[in-house]
C-alpha cells in the first residue's frame, strides 16, 4: 500500500475534533482497513488528494456527480445565485423552477416538497404516508438504506418477517416496532405479510434498484407485486430514488421500468452537489403536507436558492445532453471487461450493473438480496480496493456500495480501469 503522509496527518488531526475523523461513517474506510484520502479538489472525472495523487473517481460523492466535478454550467449557475444572496427564508422562483422540472421528469410526481437531504426526505415521506393512511406499520427491505431515519434504521438480514430491531444504539425499540423488514425480491414474504396485516400497513419503502447493499436488481415479479399489493390494500408505495433518480434514466427507475410509485424520494443528483432532498407524488397525498394540509414538515434552508440553482443547472445539462445511452455503453464495456478479468484470474465474482451503477461482488453466486450479498468475500474486496487505489482508481470503500460512472468519463478511462483491474486481480490470485 502506497504511503499517503499528508492524508494521514490530516486524518490524525480530524480525529481529535470530529468523531472518527469524518462527518459520515462511509468515508472512514473502516470496511477496507487503512485510512481515508483527504481530498484537495475534484476536476471532471478526477479526484486529487492532499499528497498530489490523481484518482479516477467512481464514487462521485456517493451518487450526486453524474456530470463529474466542477461542471462549468453548474459552477456558473451557483456563482450567479450566490451573488444574489445565499438564503432568504422566503419563497423564490428557483424553487418553483426546480419543482416544475421534477414534476416534468416523473409522471408519478404531481407535487413536490424540497428538503435538505435524502434522510430528511425519507423521514418526511414516512410521516406523510402514515398521516395520509392513518396507519402505522411500514415495510422496508433488508439491505436497503433510506438515510438514518430512526424508524428505518433496521437491517435485519433474515428472510423471515422480523419485527424491527434497531441497528443503532439510541434508537428506542418504540421507534422501530412498527417497521417490518422483509428480504429484497421475496414476493412470497410480501404476499404473506399483506395477507396477514394488509389493513395496518401505511407504506412500503423500497430502493427500486438497490444500491446500498451493493448493486442488486429487482425482479420484474417483485416490482409488480409491490405495486399490486400496495394498490389492493391501500398502502402507499414509496420509491426511494435518491440514488437512482436522474441516474438510471432522467425519470429514474420509474422511467426505466415504466412504473409509477405513489410517493418518490429524491436527493443526490437533484442537488447537483449541494444538499437537496425532495419527496413528491400523488396530489391527493402531497396536499396533506402543511400548510396545504395537516402533516407537519419544515426546514430553514429548504429550497435554498444556491442549491436550487445547482440542481436546475444539473438537470438542464441532463436534458440538453442526455448521457444515459453513453453511460450504458461505458457501463457494459466495464462490466464485461471486469467479468473477463475475474474469470482469467480464476477468482469467483459477479459484476452486477444497471446503467451507470455497478458493484463487483466477490461471491460464487449472483447477489439477489441482503443474505446473498453478505456471502461476499469482504477481505478479498478490501485487497482489491487497495490494489485499485494504488493504480489510481478510487472505488467505494466497501463491498456493499454501488460504484458510479460519470458523463465526464471516456472509453479511455474504462480501458485504464480494466488494465488496473486485471493487474489487481492477478495480484490477488490465491
Ligand atoms: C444516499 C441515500 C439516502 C440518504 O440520503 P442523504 O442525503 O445521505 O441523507 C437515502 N436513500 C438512498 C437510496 C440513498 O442512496
Amino acid at each position: 500500500m502506497r504511503e499517503r503522509p499528508r492524508s494521514a496527518a490530516a486524518f490524525a488531526r480530524a480525529q481529535r475534533s470530529i468523531p472518527g475523523g469524518v462527518n459520515s461513517p462511509a468515508r472512514a474506510f473502516g470496511a477496507v482497513g487503512g485510512q481515508p484520502l483527504f481530498i484537495a479538489r475534484g476536476d471532471g472525472p478526477y479526484l486529487y488528494d492532499l499528497d498530489g495523487q490523481r484518482y479516477l473517481d467512481y464514487v462521485g460523492s456517493w451518487g450526486p456527480l453524474i456530470l463529474g466535478h466542477c461542471h462549468p454550467a453548474v459552477v456558473e449557475a451557483v456563482t450567479v445565485a450566490l451573488h444574489n444572496g445565499s438564503t432568504f427564508g422566503a419563497p423564490c422562483e428557483l424553487e418553483t423552477e426546480l419543482a416544475e422540472m421534477v414534476v416534468a421528469a416523473f409522471p408519478s410526481i404531481e407535487m413536490v416538497r424540497f428538503v435538505s437531504s435524502g434522510t430528511e426526505a425519507a423521514m418526511s415521506a414516512i410521516r406523510l404516508a402514515r398521516g395520509f393512511t392513518g396507519r402505522s406499520t411500514i415495510i422496508k427491505f433488508a439491505g436497503c438504506y433510506h438515510g438514518h431515519v430512526d424508524a428505518l434504521l433496521v437491517a435485519a438480514g433474515s428472510s423471515a418477517t422480523t419485527h424491527g430491531v434497531p441497528s443503532s444504539p439510541g434508537v428506542p425499540a418504540g421507534c422501530t416496532q412498527d417497521t417490518l423488514v422483509l428480504e429484497y425480491n421475496d414476493c412470497q414474504a410480501l404476499r404473506d405479510v399483506f395477507r396477514q396485516r394488509g389493513d395496518e400497513i401505511a407504506a412500503v419503502i423500497v430502493e427500486p434498484v438497490a444500491g446500498n447493499m451493493g448493486l442488486v436488481e429487482p425482479t420484474a415479479e417483485f416490482r409488480q407485486e409491490l405495486r399490486r399489493l400496495t394498490l389492493h390494500y391501500g398502502a402507499v408505495l414509496i420509491y426511494d430514488e435518491v440514488m437512482t433518480g436522474f441516474r438510471l434514466a432522467y425519470g429514474g427507475a420509474q422511467e426505466l421500468y415504466d412504473e409509477a410509485a405513489d410517493l418518490t424520494i429524491l436527493g443526490k443528483i437533484l442537488g447537483g452537489g449541494f444538499p437537496v432532498g425532495a419527496y413528491g407524488g400523488r396530489r391527493d397525498i402531497m396536499r396533506q403536507v402543511m400548510p396545504a394540509g395537516p402533516v407537519f414538515q419544515a426546514g430553514t434552508l429548504s429550497g435554498n436558492p444556491v442549491a436550487m440553482a445547482a440542481g436546475i443547472a444539473t438537470l438542464r445539462q441532463l436534458q440538453l445532453h442526455p448521457p444515459y445511452r453513453y453511460l450504458e455503453t461505458l457501463g457494459r464495456e466495464l462490466q464485461h471487461g471486469l467479468q473477463r478479468a475475474l474469470d482469467a484470474a480464476h477468482i469467483p465474482g459477479h459484476v452486477q450493473r444497471v446503467g451507470s451503477m455497478w458493484t463487483l461482488f466477490f461471491t460464487h453466486q449472483p447477489v439477489t438480496n441482503y443474505t446473498t450479498a453478505r456471502q461476499a468475500d469482504t477481505q478479498r474486496f478490501a485487497r482489491f480496493f487497495w490494489e485499485m487505489m494504488d493504480r489510481g482508481i478510487y472505488l467505494p470503500c466497501s463491498q456493499f456500495e454501488a460504484a458510479f460512472l460519470s458523463a465526464a468519463m471516456t472509453p479511455e478511462h474504462i480501458h485504464q480501469t480494466l488494465d488496473a483491474a486485471q493487474q489487481a486481480l492477478q495480484a490477488l490470485r490465491p
